[in-house]
């Protein structure tokens, strides 16, 4: 997290049980689309409304490092990873806001289908206010809430103004134009289960280690 101490900080947060190319590809192009310098890649350790990830948090540490090796858009952040309680989302964006102060720009990236189950985080009203929601296009998941409560919550802090992410420390949320990635951890899991090739869904290094460390058969 060296950038200057003004601009718009990006965590990328997830399970990344493996990390793949529907996680950084979409990312990148949001990068490129409101020119963020660098994402902070942030994976969690119990992610509390979900079961619990097959890799252990060492080897999905190890996978995200090998993934962005030779980019130096990505960053890592361990912390959540570190702690042994329920990493909730707003409990460490709350911690970050801290260190930032209150008026550094600050995003929190997530894909489409997690927009859509968000209301159902812990204080997620919390979490849009913390930051802004920079949103990735992701197949399947179109961006209709399941009440007008929720619509109303989306509705009122959308932004189509870039400037708006780079000069306002948060609560806004952005629908970005990225490219569409129909690649799930879950499917390729399965597929490696079944001993099929996913050769062309993440990169091959992540790709070794997953052999190397007999993961997800
Ligand atoms: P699983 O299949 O195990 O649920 P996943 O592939 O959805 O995992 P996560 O680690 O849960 O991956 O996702 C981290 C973030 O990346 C979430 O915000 C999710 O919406 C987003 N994301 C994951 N896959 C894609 C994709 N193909 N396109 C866009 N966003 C994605």
């Amino acid at each position: 997290m060296n950038d200057a101490p003004s601009s718009l900080l990006a965590l990328f947060g997830g399970t990344f049980d493996p990390i793949h190319y529907g996680h950084l590809k979409p990312v990148e192009a949001l990068a490129r689309q409101i020119a963020l310098r660098h994402v902070v890649i942030m994976p969690n350790n119990v992610p509390p409304h979900r079961p619990q990830p097959q890799a252990s948090s060492e080897q999905r540490k190890i996978m995200v490092s090998l993934a962005i090796a030779r980019n130096p858009l990505f960053q890592l952040d361990c912390r959540e990873l570190q702690r042994t309680s329920p990493s909730f989302t707003a409990d460490t964006l709350e911690e970050i806001r801290q260190e930032t102060g209150p008026r550094r720009p600050l995003a929190f990236i997530i894909g489409q289908d997690s927009l859509l189950t968000l209301p159902r985080w812990h204080r997620y009203q919390r979490i849009s206010e913390l930051c802004h929601l920079l949103v990735c296009r992701r197949p399947g998941y179109p961006v209709k809430m399941d009440s007008a409560a929720h619509q109303h919550w989306l509705d009122s802090r959308l932004t189509r103004n870039i400037a708006d992410l780079h000069q306002q420390p948060g609560g806004k949320i952005f629908l970005a134009d990225t490219p569409l990635f129909d690649i799930s951890a879950t499917t390729i899991r399965k597929r490696l289960e079944q001993a099929q090739s996913c050769a062309d869904l993440l990169p091959p290094a992540v790709m070794q280690y997953i052999i190397d460390q007999g993961l997800y058969r």
